[in-house]
């Protein structure tokens, strides 16, 4: 079950599964506008930005997740 969902209002909603999230620390450290190490090495969904402006890379961010742990929908 995804840790955390978010939906701008305009239909693009991030979620990232908690349970298989290896703390890898590539999506707060690419994405910092979108991730959030929460303290432990796992990350939040904490969106300070316009989502469209960075969908492109965000959706690189979540096909790069090694545990395919970031949903894009
Ligand atoms: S990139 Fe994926 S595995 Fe790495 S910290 Fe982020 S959600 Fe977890």
């Amino acid at each position: 079950m995804p840790e955390r969902v978010y939906n701008n209002g305009r239909g693009i909603r991030v979620e990232v599964d908690i349970d298989t999230c290896t703390a890898c620390e590539l999506c707060y450290e690419r994405l910092p506008e979108v991730f959030v190490n929460r303290g432990d090495g796992l990350p939040l969904v904490m969106i300070r930005c316009n989502l469209e402006r960075v969908l492109e890379e965000l959706l690189k961010v979540a096909e790069d997740c090694p545990s395919g742990s970031i949903i894009v929908s």
